[in-house]
């Protein structure tokens, strides 16, 4: 039994005019039910919204202002989750409207709450049919078109496949709208390598994240053991032969290095509010030996956190990771560079571990 997520992005979704493509709607969801039907746990996440808007208010495009995208998206994700529920249902699949931001995932106990949500729908035989709450995040609109958020769902529910559905057959060269000879690449196994690249963010007249915030959502998925795959959504039979584990499009393979629950939702899911910068003992502490942070090897703290919060940790040569401080920035100002006993001294209830192993993600 495999577990999926589904992303189909505004230009497979919409047509220019921003009205739904009702042909390759019907041919995912079918997709979808028939994996279903044998077993698989898929979630689907959908853009098209805001095209769905435009289309309804007849507006002449879309819009460039945040409030009209959100106020357009509110108009037509009433459109677009009934066509899901419907070609669905006529599949005989029962699905769920799930409205999700960035933010609501950030806080631990909602995070797991929407873990929770999701893992009953999916026990259910339920296929959620996710998009951002537009009306009150602005991170999808403003750039990405669902491509994180379906990275971030996908890590949240545990799934062991992302499929990214686009308007094109995959990752290319080069921007295959501009340049003629532009290749696909059919595999990625190191992300560095694809610095030889053009990766744009240029999209279609609805999307806003283009190739470039998709690449991205594979790293991130990949990073969480994900195996991602960025293919055509137009094209007949792609999505059943991907979920078939058929190779399509950009195939990113998934990357060994795994981390638990807690610290893939600390690395990519809670917002950094500050940065320590450690000296090269602790560095090399933290790297080689896997221990706690402790104030004497911190030789700069930026940034107004709290204790509790999410700080970004580097030291001179550059970024380490990132751990969830026991201090605030104004304590850690104070103990940094001390010895265990000034630093009680200094604030007698607190931590020895300024970051504790167990709270710290290193990159
Ligand atoms: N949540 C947005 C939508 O469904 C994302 C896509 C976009 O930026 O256009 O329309």
């Amino acid at each position: 039994m495999a577990r999926s997520v589904i992303k189909l992005g505004s230009a497979i979704v919409a047509g220019e005019d921003g009205t739904l493509r009702q042909d390759v709607l019907a041919q995912v969801c079918s997709a979808v039910a028939e994996r279903h039907a044998a077993g698989d746990e898929l979630v689907m996440v959908t853009s098209g919204a805001i095209a769905a808007g435009v289309s309804a208010l007849a507006l002449a495009g879309r819009p460039e202002s945040v409030d009209e995208l959100q106020a357009a998206s509110a108009v037509g994700q009433g459109r677009l989750y009934p066509v899901y529920d419907e070609l669905l249902r006529a599949r005989g699949v029962t699905a769920a409207q799930v409205l999700l931001t960035f933010f609501d995932l950030s806080a631990r106990t909602n995070y797991l709450n929407a873990r929770q949500t999701l893992g009953k729908l999916l026990e259910w035989k339920v296929v959620p049919v996710i998009n951002e709450n537009d009306t009150t995040a602005t991170d999808e609109i403003s750039f990405g078109d669902n491509d994180f958020l379906a990275a971030q769902v996908a890590i949240l529910v545990g799934a062991q496949r992302l499929v990214l559905l686009t308007n094109t057959e995959g990752l290319y060269s080069s921007d295959p709208g501009r340049v003629a000879d532009a290749q696909l690449i059919p595999e990625v196994v190191d992300f560095a390598a694809l610095e030889q690249f053009e990766i744009t963010q240029s999209t279609s007249a609805h999307g806003s994240g283009g190739m470039r915030s998709k690449v991205t959502a594979a790293d991130m998925a990949t990073a969480a053991g994900i195996e991602t795959t960025i293919c055509s959504g137009a094209r007949e039979g792609v999505l059943a032969r991907v979920l078939a584990g058929e190779h399509e499009g950009t195939r990113f393979a998934p990357r060994e290095t795994r981390y638990s629950s807690f610290k893939l939702w600390l690395k990519y899911a809670k917002p950094s509010r500050g940065e320590i910068v450690v000296d090269a003992g602790a560095a090399r502490a933290l790297r080689e030996e896997g221990t706690s942070l402790l104030p004497v090897g911190i030789v700069e703290v930026s940034g107004g956190f709290e204790a509790g919060d999410a700080v970004d940790i580097a030291d001179a040569a550059g970024a380490l990771g990132k751990g969830i401080s026991s201090y605030s920035a104004v304590e850690l100002q104070r103990v940094k560079g001390l010895k265990s006993q000034a630093v009680r001294e200094l604030v007698p209830r607190a931590a020895e571990e300024a970051v504790h192993r167990d709270y710290l993600v290193l990159d």
